[in-house]
Formats: structure tokens, sequence, C-alpha cells
């Protein structure tokens, strides 16, 4: 599926509200792909128009190399899974997931067969007789996903599918959405605020900010080099280090901290003057005061415990702390350490 420089307004002429301002993406066939980013940065408008619940205000949709982003949603090979799953309460788990097919009348046999299907696919055939309202809320999210996908459309939307279950659910449910995306090889677009979830879930992700998609990528691209700001802040913890440019090229930047030391650090494309330097708490290396491995030292100001490991707050005299993620502290409030930041997972970062 192709998105092709799409923007939406919404409101009258004089006080439009631009709620996407040019989107362009190539969603590949048969993968799982995420848009993810903050509370009215787009993704739900995204989805409504790809649905064909809103027409764009400009720019096209296509999918197999034809125009759909104008034809109104029945027609389109394209289905959505709600937030509030909008099963019938009065249908059993059967009659919801073959609702589709009734409406599309196909063969009576044909829609007995997808609906078995279906309820093997999520694991509800013992179910199929029950009423949805007596359905705890991931049995309802499992008849919702199969009611979906009974149509077999070629594109499956998902917006916060999961964010009515609680967290123990939810992990389970994000196996299970994987595990049934790769059995029936359907595009799922799926609508997340939790860089998590779409970390653990996607073959790609679209960081949206504000009307506008900041970056494309796998997961371990988005995370290990952002290519802005706000995709690194908004993707897990991170150190931001201001600097400014001394020397660049083959991929490799100077920068110089107003405090003295020279860093180090890849940059994709050639920079100059002043920078953001970024890097994971995970990347940095705890060392002793004074080894000759550390770029930087300073006196550790908090210890912050989470189960998994433990956050070092190190003041290297650089304004904020640096942040180090460690499993082996060994180390003090108070006491002095240096600190290695590999050149390799230093980056360079766009405005
Ligand atoms: P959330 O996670 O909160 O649902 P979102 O990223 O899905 O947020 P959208 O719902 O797509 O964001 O909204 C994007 C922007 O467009 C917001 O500023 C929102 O107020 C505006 N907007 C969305 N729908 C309409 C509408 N029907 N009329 C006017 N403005 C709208």
């Amino acid at each position: 599926m192709e998105i092709v420089d799409v923007t939406k307004a919404f409101g009258p002429a004089d006080r439009r509200v631009f709620a996407l301002g040019g989107v362009t993406a190539t969603i590949r066939r048969g993968e799982f792909f995420t848009l993810l980013g903050p509370s009215g940065c787009g993704k739900t408008t995204l989805l409504r128009l790809i649905a064909g619940f809103e027409l764009p205000t400009s720019g096209e949709i296509r999918l197999d190399g034809q125009e759909i982003g104008h034809l109104p949603p029945f027609r389109r090979p394209v289905n959505t899974v709600f937030q509030n799953y909008a099963l019938f309460p009065h249908m059993t788990v059967a009659e919801n997931i073959g609702f589709g097919l009734e409406m599309l009348d196909k063969p009576r046999a044909e829609i007995a067969s997808t609906v078995a299907r279906m309820l093997a696919l999520v694991k509800m055939s013992d179910l199929a007789g029950r009423r949805t309202d007596q359905l705890s809320g991931g049995q309802q999210q499992r008849v919702a996903l199969a009611r979906a996908l009974a149509p077999q459309p070629k594109v499956l939307l998902l917006d916060e599918p999961l964010s009515a279950l609680d967290l123990k659910l939810r992990k389970e449910m994000q196996v299970e959405l994987k595990r049934i995306q790769h059995e029936t090889g359907i595009t799922f677009i799926f609508v997340t605020h939790d860089q998590e979830e779409a970390l653990t879930m996607s073959d790609r992700i679209a960081v949206m900010e504000k009307g506008h998609i900041l970056q494309i990528g796998s997961p371990t691209e988005i995370y290990n080099a952002p290519a802005a700001r706000f995709v690194a802040d908004f993707i897990g913890d991170i150190n931001f280090i201001e600097g400014e440019v001394v020397s660049c090229g083959d991929g490799r930047a100077e920068v110089r901290l107003p405090s003295g030391p020279l860093l180090s650090a890849h940059a994709g494309q050639p920079v100059s003057g002043r920078v953001t330097l970024a890097i994971r708490p995970e990347k940095i290396g705890l060392r002793a005061a004074g080894d000759g491995t550390a770029q930087l030292s300073g006196r550790i100001t908090n210890l912050v415990y989470f189960g998994s490991g433990t956050n070092v707050h190190v003041d290297a005299g650089i304004g904020a702390d640096i942040v180090a993620r460690t499993t082996t502290p060994g180390v003090a409030i108070g006491d002095r350490v240096g600190l290695d930041l590999p050149f390799a997972d230093l980056s360079v970062l766009a405005e």
C-alpha cells in the first residue's frame, strides 16, 4: 500500500486544523506495520483515511496500484478492529464472526467453514455458541479479530486494540496478534502510543509527530539509529549531550562539549556547528575513575533500581546528569566514576 503525500484538514476554512500535513509511506504486503506517536499526532486520522471513514484533503492512497482513497469503506479490501470491539452482544461468537460474510451474501456452507477456520485461528472454537456479552475482555478481543479477518481483507487496521486489557492479558494478546498476523499473511496496520508494544510487535514502525512521519524503520533501526531528537526521546530512555562539531568525515564527527572533552560520534551525514549527541543508558560503560578508556568522568548523584537493572545518574559537568544502566552497579552515591561512550552507540541527531 502506498500513502502518497496525504493531508487531512478539519474545520472551516478560517480555522483549519491539519491533522495530517503531508504523509508518505509504503507499507509492504504481509508486514506488521505500526503507527506510533503521542496522542493527537494523527495516527487515528491516518487509519480512518485508509479505512475510508474520512476522505483525504489531498494526496493518494493506493493498494496494489489502484487508488482507493476516494472509494467508500465497503468497496475497499480493508477491515478494521476497533478499540471497543463493537461486537453484537445479543449474538453468539459464531454469529458475530459470520456477520460480515452474511452481509456479503456468501453461501451458507462457505460461511460455516470460514467461521470454523476463524474460530480455530483465534482459539475460540469451544465458545462458538456463547453470547459475546458473556465473554471476558480478552475473549471479546479474539472474536473482534476473527470477525474482521473473516472476509479476508488485504489489509487489517487495528486502532489501539489492546488498550482496554490489563497488562498481563495485553502482553499475551501481543504475542497472539503477532502469531495470527504471521499465520494469515495479511498486512496489519496497527496504531499504538506505546513504544514498547510497537518495538515488540512490528516488522516496521512509522514514528509520527504533529501530523508528520518523522522516521520509518525496523524496531532496531528506530531504537538504535533514531533520525530525530523526537524519535530518540519517544522510544525509550536516552541521554542528550550538546556540543560543537570540530571536524567531520567518513561517517565520524568529533564533537567538543562546552566543558572541554571531545567525543567521537557516528554521523550518517555531514554535520557542522552545534549538534545534539544521543546515547542509550545501557550502551554506556561504567569504568573506574581515572580509567583511560572513559571519555567522561563525574560523581554519582543517584542510583535508581528497577528490578532488572539500576540506573546510575552521573554529574559529568555537562548540565544534565548522564544516566548509565547496569546490572552490576557495585558503586555508591558520591563515588567518582568514568563513563565510556562507544563511538558506534553515540549518534548525532538532526533536530
Ligand atoms: P489519540 O492517540 O489521542 O487518538 P491520534 O494520534 O490518533 O491521537 P488523531 O485522533 O488522528 O490523533 O487527531 C489528530 C489531530 O486532528 C488532533 O489535533 C485532533 O484534535 C484533530 N482531529 C481529529 N479528528 C478531528 C475531527 N473530526 N474534527 C476536528 N479535528 C479533528
